[in-house]
């Protein structure tokens, strides 16, 4: 597993231990912070993360794959803001999981992200020996905070630090405090896309959330607090849904 930093704010976090994980879901619109929290959970509870979203922008920076068709095809349906295929993300998560760092767990971040895909890793943990049942995370953040915090968002393309216009601006406008390289923007972060990737967001996870919450698989933390706070609800929902 990759050495990491902490992410910024999560510092002031006591941890409550947990030997058997499991797998975790962290669910939560574009924007809401899943990702900073899911690696929390990996740093502290040493389990990997699983991004479906991450493993795909993989994909495509692989200089093989993005020119295959298929690599085209997956490059045009993510800058469009759509889903890409069930059968292709699910054979990724499938590949993902026999490795062995998944053994005592993992945090999925963006995958299900729609009841299809819920039913078949359902189906997927059935069928293993003594594998944990996903218990599912809600971090829950109001519509204009999301647009704001995903139209604001740079990156910086060397050394892969995030900045927010509005909320953590880099001291030069433009370029990345660290290493002066010009910042740039993800193309699914723009306005009209940012705005389609919350619209499907709703529709799609709703039916997700619905399916754990009926299973009494599911808790909701309010993602508008510090980061740390946000982290100790999220561990300690956790913990309440293993026990
Ligand atoms: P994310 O970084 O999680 O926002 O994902 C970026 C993009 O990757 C999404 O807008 C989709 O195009 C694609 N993607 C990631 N996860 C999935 C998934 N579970 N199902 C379908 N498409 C996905």
């Amino acid at each position: 597993m990759p050495v990491m930093e902490r992410p910024a704010g999560s510092e002031a976090v006591t941890t409550p231990i947990l030997t058997t994980p499991g797998p975790i879901l962290l669910l939560g619109a574009p924007g809401a912070g899943k990702g900073t929290q899911a690696k929390v959970l990996m740093m502290e509870w040493s389990i990997p993360q699983i991004s479906t979203g991450d493993l795909l922008r993989e994909m495509r920076k692989d200089p093989v794959k993005s020119a295959s068709p298929l690599g085209r095809q997956i490059r045009q349906v993510m800058d469009a803001g759509q889903l890409v295929s069930n059968d292709l993300v699910q054979a990724m998560v499938l590949e993902r999981l026999k490795l062995p760092d998944t053994r005592r767990g993992y945090v999925l971040d963006g995958f299900p992200r729609t009841l299809p895909q819920a039913v078949w890793l359902d189906q997927q943990l059935g069928r293993q020996n003594q594998a944990l049942p996903v218990v599912a995370v809600n971090v829950q953040v109001s519509y204009t905070n999301l647009l704001r915090r995903l139209t604001g968002r740079r990156n910086c393309p060397t050394c892969g630090r995030i900045y927010n216009i509005y909320s953590n601006p880099p001291q030069n406008d433009t370029v990345c405090d660290v290493d002066g390289t010009a910042l740039g923007q993800r193309a699914d972060d723009s306005e009209s896309i940012a705005c389609e990737r919350l619209r499907m967001h709703e529709a799609l996870t709703a039916p997700v959330v619905a399916h754990y919450r009926d299973l009494g698989r599911f808790a909701e933390v309010d993602g508008e607090l510090p980061v740390a706070d946000v982290t100790r609800a999220v561990m300690d929902a956790i913990v309440r849904l293993r026990s």
